[in-house]
């Protein structure tokens, strides 16, 4: 059986239904198909920590790169986000605890972030979080959008429309079509659009959930983090480059949790359950979000780590591009061909 749809998101992880959800709030007509198992999105701490990131990314690269104007404006647009489509934002801050303190206040200030130094840690209002269940539920039920269960297998175009078949033997025509398909990379693809999925390699995430309530705000550190989620607190997490399977490593991950928690005092062991996802991530460390060269086919992939801070301003880059407005100021770092 075929159908059709205006526009075809291939992949309901935070990109594929922020960029469904803005397109919806534009007025389009959108489907989005997958295959609903668990995603790297669902497992995810949820922080949007424009100022922690930034810093990291900073600290990793010996001072070479700075993150914090596109950080800090993805965080920006969450206000918006959240108001159109009545998300959970906390807007609680975060610290860094665990020694190098004035560094890392001033590094923070250097990267343009409000940085407190109080006598154990460094506190910034900037960084907010969300809850990435509640929000993927959310906009995955918004009224007016077509969520079909199905895994693509091929994309074709005849110059005009996109067919998207499914595992099924089903088809689906769209108008355009955007590929938010996370780390996997199993879809047949026209050659230039397949040669920049190849650019997208995994990187496996896991992260510990304990019912106790441990923090008020995200607490970082140089073993992890620690930080509130609704069902108590997450504990995270590690980054295994070019790893997909998602069996906890309980022996590596018993030593994260106990570090993480040795940085906000508790000493005692406590019990977890734990969560393992795959995120994709290009080698810049910056997502595609743009075109992928055929007219019609937008990419949404790879945001790396900070797929949550980024997904607002991964969908209005993708949008706005898809809708021939004028770039933002961030297209032109986020233009997938950057890649090729
Ligand atoms: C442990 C951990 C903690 C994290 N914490 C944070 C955090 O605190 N803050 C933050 O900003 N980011 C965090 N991240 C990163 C963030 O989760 C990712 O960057 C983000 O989820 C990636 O989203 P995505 O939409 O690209 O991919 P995904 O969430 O993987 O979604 C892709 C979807 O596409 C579907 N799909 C794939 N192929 C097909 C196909 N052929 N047909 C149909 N559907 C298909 C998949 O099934 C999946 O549902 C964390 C990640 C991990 C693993």
């Amino acid at each position: 059986m075929s159908s059709s749809t205006e526009v075809l998101v291939i992949g309901a992880g935070v990109l594929g239904l922020s960029t469904a959800a803005e397109l919806l709030r534009r007025g389009h007509g959108v489907t989005v198909v997958d295959p609903g198992t668990v995603n790297a999105s669902a497992v995810a701490a949820g922080m949007i920590a424009p100022a922690f990131e930034a810093l990291a990314d900073w600290r990793s690269s010996d001072g070479r790169l700075d993150r914090g104007d596109l950080f800090r404006s993805a965080r920006a647009q969450w206000s918006a986000f959240a108001a159109a489509f009545d998300l959970p934002l906390h807007r609680e801050g975060a610290e860094w605890r665990g020694g190098d303190l004035d560094n890392v206040a001033s590094q923070l200030r250097w990267l343009g972030f409000p940085a407190e130094r109080t006598a154990d840690a460094v506190v910034t209002p900037a960084d907010w979080r969300t809850e990435p269940e509640a929000v993927l539920t959310r906009l995955r039920t918004l009224p007016g959008l077509t969520v079909i269960r199905g895994q693509v297998r091929r994309l074709t175009t005849d110059g005009f429309r996109w067919t998207a078949t499914l595992a099924d033997g089903s088809g689906l025509a769209a108008r355009a079509v955007v590929l938010a398909t996370g780390a996997a990379g199993s879809l047949e693809l026209p050659e230039s659009a397949a040669r920049l999925v190849t650019r997208v390699h995994p990187i496996r995430g896991q992260i510990a959930v304990t019912d106790r309530h441990l923090v008020e705000r995200a607490v970082r550190g140089p073993a992890g983090y620690v930080a509130p989620c609704p069902d108590g607190t997450v504990i995270g997490a590690t980054m295994d480059p070019d790893r997909t399977d998602l069996d906890p490593d309980l022996e590596r991950g018993d030593a994260l949790v106990r570090a993480c928690l040795a940085q906000i005092g508790i000493t005692e062991s406590l019990p977890v359950t734990w969560r393992v996802g795959v995120r994709g991530a290009t080698r810049d460390g910056l997502p595609m979000a743009g075109t992928a060269g055929p007219p019609g086919l937008h990419l949404a992939l790879a945001p790396r780590r900070n797929g949550w801070l980024l997904g607002p301003l991964v969908a209005r880059t993708v949008v706005d591009e898809l809708e021939g407005r004028a770039a933002g100021p961030f297209a032109a770092v986020l233009d997938p061909r950057r890649l090729a």
